[in-house]
């Protein structure tokens, strides 16, 4: 499998070349004719990080700090600067990421393209709300120095533009004050969906960040248990716990997925039965990151990968959506250890084609078993599609086209603002 792989290994997509960028004022290397996309980290799940026989621009080594001032929490830095180095900076400072996704393993243009949301999405918005603004590279040597009100155009083409409008070098970013690298995390168990409506409007109320797991695999009067948890950065204390980082690796990949139908219901049935209500001060790094603790998880799925499907479907049908979600895949044996349910708030994004939009968001992780999970999918999209949903770019490595065009309704829009020189593999899919 090459290391241009995206993180569900379902793709392979060899690029014809691959270009380590190190200087951001150089200008972007000629693709004579073949299409050029920038790879952060390759934590995109799908095909918006692969270029089949194009061009990859690896931003790995555009990682220099810019400026970073400590009164303000106004950070700048190259595009290919992790979420990782970047708390590692700023929280002894007494700052933190504003909106932070599931793994600091991203890199900050590529949870610009995505426009990357968070356990806080209801109280924060995306990723971009943070944003004051980035410059972005086009292939005719433009350079164009984007905020919210310069060149307000390019800029919500670019946030959530899948790395098309050109190359992203550098981003400034408003960062959020924090007392200490610690969250008082409330952790509550729920017994069916009903329950967790009411605890999670409530919670939103109460708390900067919520999310809830849930037992893909229950059936019958236990579909929809889960576990809720809610947070907010701890105030400041004396004697907080000691905190040691242990990382393990899965050092191979197997030939078929260790995820099955029997370890499934097995962990998820034994997660349930020992969650208890408690409340405890946690690390960020266990609390928002739990998946980083293993290198190279993804490899537990096989060497067919694995999907992930999320999608997100508005207040309206979101009840009835989620519900009959559920019950498709606790009838089909399919699903993983998580599956994740979190509500969206009402703050418009900024992007033209960015994901998160009012209403709930369910996603699971599923073992690529060929036709049958392909059926599950069509199942999937029937209800998402009925229900006014869209799935998410970065997550997504087979939706329909016309899915997309429904969901992402200023695509046409979008189209004008695509740098002519770039390509992907997901675009090719969606736009052929
Ligand atoms: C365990 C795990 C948990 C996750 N949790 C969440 C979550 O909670 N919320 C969420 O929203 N997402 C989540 N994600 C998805 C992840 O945040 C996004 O896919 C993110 O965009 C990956 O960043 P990357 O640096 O790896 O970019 P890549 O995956 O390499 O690329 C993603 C896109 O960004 C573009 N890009 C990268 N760098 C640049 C640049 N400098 N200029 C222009 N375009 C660029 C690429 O062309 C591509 O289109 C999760 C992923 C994993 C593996």
């Amino acid at each position: 499998m090459s290391e241009w792989a995206s993180w569900g290994r379902v793709h392979q997509a060899a690029p014809a070349r691959v270009i380590s960028l190190v200087d951001r004022a150089a200008a972007l290397p000629d693709g004579a004719g073949r299409s050029l996309l920038a790879y952060g980290r390759g934590r995109s799940y799908g095909d918006v990080c692969l270029n089949r026989d194009g061009v990859i621009l690896h931003t790995r080594g555009l990682d220099r700090w810019i400026r970073f001032d400590r009164q303000s929490g106004v950070l700048s830095c190259e595009a290919g600067v992790t979420l990782r180095e970047i708390l590692q900076l700023v929280v002894p400072q007494g700052w933190f990421l504003s909106v932070t996704p599931g793994t600091r393993e991203v890199t900050v243009g590529g949870a610009i393209a995505n426009d990357v949301h968070g356990k806080n999405h209801h109280a924060a918005g995306t990723f971009a709300h943070h944003l004051r603004g980035f410059e972005l590279l086009r292939s005719d040597g433009a350079r164009l120095d984007c905020t919210p009100a310069r060149h307000p155009d390019w800029f919500a083409a670019t946030v959530g533009g899948l790395g098309l409008t050109g190359l992203v070098t550098r981003a400034e970013l408003q960062l959020a004050p924090v007392a200490n690298a610690y969250l008082d995390v409330q952790t509550l168990r729920f017994h069916d969906l009903d329950e967790f409506w009411e605890l999670n409007a409530e919670a939103e109320r109460l708390w900067p960040y919520t999310v809830a797991w849930l037992d893909c695999a229950a059936r019958g009067a236990s579909q929809g248990r889960g576990v809720f948890s809610c947070a907010r950065h701890a105030p400041s204390q004396p004697d907080l716990p000691l905190f040691r980082e242990r990382r393990r690796t899965m050092p191979f990949t197997p030939p078929f997925s260790l995820v099955n139908p029997l370890s499934l219901r097995a962990f998820n049935g034994l997660y349930w039965h020992k969650a208890r209500t408690r409340r405890a001060l946690s690390h960020y790094v266990p609390y928002f990151y739990p998946l980083d603790a293993i290198a190279h998880w993804n490899r537990l799925y096989g060497r067919a990968g694995f999907y992930q499907y999320q999608c997100v479907v508005p207040p309206s049908t979101m009840r009835e959506a989620i519900a009959e979600l559920l019950a498709r895949i606790a009838a089909s044996g399919q699903g993983s250890f998580l599956a994740v349910l979190k509500t969206f708030g009402s703050k418009p994004s900024l992007g033209l084609l960015s994901f998160a939009r009012t209403g709930a968001t369910l996603a699971l992780d599923f073992p690529n078993r060929g036709a049958v999970t392909q059926h599950l999918f069509q199942d999937l999209d029937v209800i998402v599609r009925s229900a006014g949903g869209a799935l998410y770019p970065a997550k997504d490595a087979r939706m329909p086209p016309d899915l997309f065009r429904q969901a992402y309704p200023r695509l046409q829009d979008f189209t004008s603002f695509v740098d002519p020189a770039f390509g992907s593999d997901f675009w090719r899919r969606m736009c052929a």
